[in-house]
């Protein structure tokens, strides 16, 4: 067999890493599938929801394959697949599958509510889903349905226990607490994270809500939930890992463990390694930037990745140091975090 081209050895091989102005190198992509969501989770958007994209402004499967592709040549380690709420997108098992061609060697992840789970689970574990997180707020119906203004706890706890029969092990848990809301739960959650083994993040409340009813008056801080806990079932810290969760397991050796992300009250912009894609082909470098780039427009008139590298490379150039979220210059992105892909 002859020997490739270099043009060809260049086309398949691994690419310089992505590296900001301050040296971060961005590994971790999280892909927004869909805008459009099952659920109306009162910190993220309306009750009659939001004006949602057109199909035709959606990414194609085709082109977020020819995407990750690009992404996983340039040093992408870790694929989020999140929205809006992921499995509503039609064929999403077919699409895992194709990224799954195309990454093989990558981990890939999905973030969801969870409550398609219970007929998803086994054919996305097929296609190639390594594991998923899934959202849950209350552990009792009538806060949940009151936080996700859906009555779907039991189907969600159904699709958890189907995500972990599947395999897509170990099931995370992501858990946002909202003060004067669930913020008295989250002992129980330790408890039931105890009792199952499922580890519980708890996220704090960011000012992404679509609605923008965010006051800081609800975000409870991380250090208290920790705090609160640690009373009742005493934690010890694991070591720092590359995730932005501050993980602890229990100090008698009880399954499961608890993980805060203290987005917030304790940012972790120093050691940030994400990029997100949203559903229409923008690529954004931080939650909360101000600026995207378009790779959809290019995709469609016949960029060569090339083209899509230097857009990609230059969006990961200008990556800020950090949110202002605490800043008195703080402005909000036009975007919430269902159109953003949390
Ligand atoms: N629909 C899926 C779900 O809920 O898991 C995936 C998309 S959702 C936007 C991703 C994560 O963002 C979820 O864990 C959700 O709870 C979290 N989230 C949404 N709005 C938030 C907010 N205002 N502050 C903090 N986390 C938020
Ligand atoms: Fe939907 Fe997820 Fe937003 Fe809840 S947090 S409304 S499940 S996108």
């Amino acid at each position: 067999m002859d020997a490739p081209t270099p043009a060809r050895a260049r086309t398949e091989g691994s690419l310089a890493p992505l590296v900001d102005g301050f040296g971060r190198v961005a590994d971790d992509l999280r892909i927004s599938v869909t805008d459009r969501c099952n659920f109306r989770c009162t910190y993220c958007m309306p009750a009659e929801g939001l004006a949602w994209l057109p199909k035709a402004e959606l990414l194609t499967f085709e082109e977020l394959t020819r995407l990750v592709r690009l992404f996983v040549r340039l040093g992408i380690r870790s694929l989020k697949i999140t929205g809006g709420e992921p499995t509503v997108r039609a064929d999403l098992p077919v699409l895992v599958r194709m990224l799954r061609e195309v990454a093989p060697g990558t981990d890939i992840s999905m973030t969801t509510n969870g409550v398609l789970l219970d007929r998803l689970a086994e054919p996305l574990a097929e296609a190639g889903l390594d594991r998923v997180t899934v959202s849950l707020d209350s552990l009792l119906r009538h806060r949940f349905a009151e936080m996700t203004r859906r009555d779907a706890l039991e189907r969600v706890f159904a699709g958890i226990a189907a995500a972990e029969r599947a395999g897509l092990a170990p099931v995370k848990i992501n858990c946002v607490i909202v003060g004067g809301t669930n913020d008295g739960e989250v002992v129980d959650f330790a408890r039931w994270s105890r009792e199952t083994g499922h580890v519980v993040r708890f996220i704090e409340y960011m000012p992404l809500d679509a609605q923008q009813a965010w006051e800081r008056a609800k975000v409870v801080p991380s250090a208290r939930i920790v705090a609160a806990i640690d009373a009742v079932f005493p934690l010890e810290p694991l070591d720092p890992d590359a995730e932005p969760a501050r993980s602890y397991r229990f100090a008698d050796g009880a399954p499961g463990g608890i993980g805060v992300i203290a987005s917030v009250t304790e940012p972790f912009c120093d050691t940030c390694n994400r990029l997100r894609l949203t559903a229409e082909g923008q690529v954004r470098a931080c939650l909360f930037a101000l600026e995207e780039t378009d790779l959809r427009g290019p995709l469609r008139s016949g960029a060569s990745d090339e083209e899509l590298e230097a857009l990609i490379r230059d969006t990961v150039a200008r990556k800020w140091a950090g949110h202002r979220i605490n800043h008195p210059d703080f402005v909000r992105p036009e975007r919430s975090m269902s159109a953003i892909g949390g």
